[in-house]
């Protein structure tokens, strides 16, 4: 069963300007209340209302289909399944995907935390994405349970496997996406290196988080407005010195030879 939602919720927002991707229009298939498997210390979306692994239907696929009537599509570059929380939590994933690409012609892509890559049925229609970027922060389980602060169940290694399996199987552009929050030790640094060796994805993302963490779920916090002061009460993160990216990002292409893209170098 769908979430009941209001009148007012559109499930399609934008378009944002996407130092990844360009023109990006946002798809939201988890809806007003946040539902994610992590609750990241520096999430954009505050703390996460519905902390839960389970997938089910969030917004309906007619729904996103009916929204996304409203947005002239030709001035956008991308179209991306992100919004309020997890992604691929959304079991009609596939369906959504197929009926976007479907509806636009446009590269639809998908920012994922990863952590339900173990399913096979996931990783299935995943795969549809033009585009995926996903979530590694860390490279140990204890910075991993830190920082993301995964719901009972999840583990890296199992992000690691499942990460793994998708790549094997995927034929899309599949991207990593890393938050540094500051300098790693030395043999976290290299216990990375070894794992972006192992999955030779297309790309690493890597950033440093710029924009304050709302205390609170805030559906305008969906793509972020870089530039803009929030209109709602937030908490100021640590500034992450940009040599600390810098620094990050020199080593991955030394060692990995993986394209490194930030928006802090
Ligand atoms: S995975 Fe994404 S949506 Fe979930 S808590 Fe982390 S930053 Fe927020």
């Amino acid at each position: 069963m769908a979430n009941t939602m209001p009148q007012s919720f559109s499930s399609v927002y934008g378009p944002v300007a996407s130092w990844r991707y360009g023109r990006s229009l946002g798809i939201d298939p988890i809806g007003p209340v946040s539902a994610c498997s992590f609750d990241c210390v520096y999430c954009q979306l505050g703390a996460i209302e519905d902390k839960t692994r389970d997938r089910r239907i969030f917004v309906p696929t007619s729904r996103i289909l009916q929204d996304l009537r409203a947005f002239a599509v030709d001035n956008v570059d991308v179209i991306s399944l992100s919004g309020s929380g997890e992604p691929t939590l959304a079991l009609n994933l596939g369906e959504i995907l197929s009926a976007i690409k479907g509806a636009t012609g446009k590269p639809v892509g998908v920012l994922t935390n990863a952590s339900l890559l173990a399913d096979s049925a996931v990783r299935q229609e995943l795969a549809l994405a033009d585009f995926v970027a996903a979530k590694v922060d860390a490279a140990t389980d204890e910075h991993f349970r830190r920082v993301d602060r995964p719901v009972d169940g999840i583990e890296f290694a199992g992000i690691r496997r499942g990460l793994l399996s998708f790549r094997s199987e995927y034929h899309g552009q599949l991207a990593v996406q890393t938050m540094l929050l500051g300098r790693w030790p030395a043999r976290e640094q290299a216990e990375y290196m070894a794992f972006i060796d192992e999955l030779a994805p297309d790309e690493i993302q890597l950033c440093a988080p710029t924009r304050p963490r709302p205390l609170a779920h805030e559906l305008d916090a969906r793509g972020g407005r870089p530039g803009e002061p929030p209109a709602y009460a937030v908490r100021q993160l640590k500034p992450v010195d940009t040599r600390v990216v810098r620094d990050f990002a020199a080593r991955i292409q030394r060692e990995t030879r993986v394209p490194v893209r930030s928006p802090q170098t």
